[in-house]
């Protein structure tokens, strides 16, 4: 029996950068509640990444290896997670608030009579609780919320916990879960991901995001964008507006529909800054603004702002940025 189960997810044969913020909060929370950290590893051909988990911190790895779990679906990772989960009793169950966590939570928690705590930014035991912070209402408050069911299913907001850092000759038993998964048992299969040749980083996982708005007039001036990001490392991520217009895919989208960051650094560019689009990313750890209008509300929670053109200031800056990093 472990204190705390942690799902880490995989991703092209290595654990996601998400799992070491999982292990890493796990672990803390384990020793909070007196007990161990188990890990669940679900994939074909993962069984080699246990001994990854166990450098970040597991005590014990469960692994579900086989080929119906080789493209992510719901009802086949949940009977693997239903398994473990009978394996590992644990007082509480982990997972990034990724794609397939906001997926699988509601599903596992269902599944074991749980409660859920989803997208959540801080945990906390007290008197033998969990307790969680997580921004409500678009980001404009935080509820405190306790949960008391004999198991709690929390998904952690990716880029927010202390990532567990691994320790080389550190390494933990591996155990293997018998999911007794096959094909004709679930009612829908994944046949196959068409996924883009890109080897960019996730929006969710990336440190810094360079994010482009309306302001920026169109997607030909994109270039200037792509070169600020290029010279600080990072990503790039769009307004609504910017994908409703065509100009970006949706998949680059950040806010209340599309996806919520909290990198390091988050430079808006050219983005008003509406309620809808702050709920993505005012969790950023350091916000920079770059708008016309000294009363845009994005200055309202940006760290740095500077009024200007965009299509003026990115160049400059990203010109001193590159001689800096020389
Ligand atoms: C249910 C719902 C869900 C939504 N979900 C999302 C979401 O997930 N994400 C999201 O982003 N929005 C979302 N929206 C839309 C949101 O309300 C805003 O309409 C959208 O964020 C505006 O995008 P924008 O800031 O790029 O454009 P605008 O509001 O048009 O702002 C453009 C900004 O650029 C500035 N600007 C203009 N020219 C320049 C220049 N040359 N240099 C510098 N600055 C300049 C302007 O001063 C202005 O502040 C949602 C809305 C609804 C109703």
């Amino acid at each position: 029996m472990a204190a705390v189960l942690a799902f880490v997810e995989t991703s092209r044969g290595k654990l996601k950068k998400s799992a070491a913020e999982i292990l890493g909060e796990g672990k803390r929370l384990a020793q909070k509640l007196g007990g161990t950290l188990d890990a669940v590893v679900v994939g074909h051909g993962v069984t080699a990444l246990a001994g990854d988990a166990g450098k970040l911190g597991a005590d014990r790895v469960l692994v579900a290896d086989a080929e119906v779990f080789k493209a992510f679906g719901v009802d086949a990772y949940l009977k693997a997670l239903v398994k473990a989960v009978a394996a590992s009793s644990p007082r509480l169950f982990v997972m990034a608030a990724s794609v397939v966590g906001k997926d699988l939570g509601p599903a596992l928690a269902a599944a074991t009579q749980s409660a859920l705590l989803a997208d959540v930014t801080s945990v906390a035991v007290a008197d033998g609780k969990v307790r969680v912070e997580k921004p409500v209402y678009a980001g404009k408050a935080v509820a405190t919320i306790a949960a008391s069911s004999p198991m709690v299913v929390a998904t952690l907001r990716p880029n927010v916990f202390v990532p567990a850092q691994p320790e080389d000759g550190r390494s933990a038993p591996v155990e293997v879960v018998d999911a007794g998964v096959k094909p004709d048992d679930l009612r829908a299969v994944v046949k196959e991901v068409l996924a883009k040749a890109s080897e960019k980083l996730d929006l969710t996982e990336a440190d810094i995001i360079v994010s482009g708005g309306r302001g920026m007039k169109g997607p030909e001036n994109w270039g200037i964008l792509e070169k600020l990001a290029e010279a600080v490392g990072g990503v790039l991520g769009a307004s609504r507006a910017v994908v409703d217009a065509g100009w970006r895919p949706h998949e680059e989208q950040v806010g209340q529909t599309g996806k919520t960051v909290s990198p390091k650094l988050y430079i808006a560019v050219a983005i008003s800054g509406a309620i809808q689009h702050l709920a993505g990313m005012r969790t950023s750890k350091c916000i920079v603004a770059i708008n016309t209008d000294p009363e845009a509300p994005i200055f309202k929670v940006a760290d740095y702002g500077i009024v200007g053109d965009a299509l003026e200031v990115v160049p400059v800056l990203t010109e001193e940025l590159r001689k800096l990093r020389e």
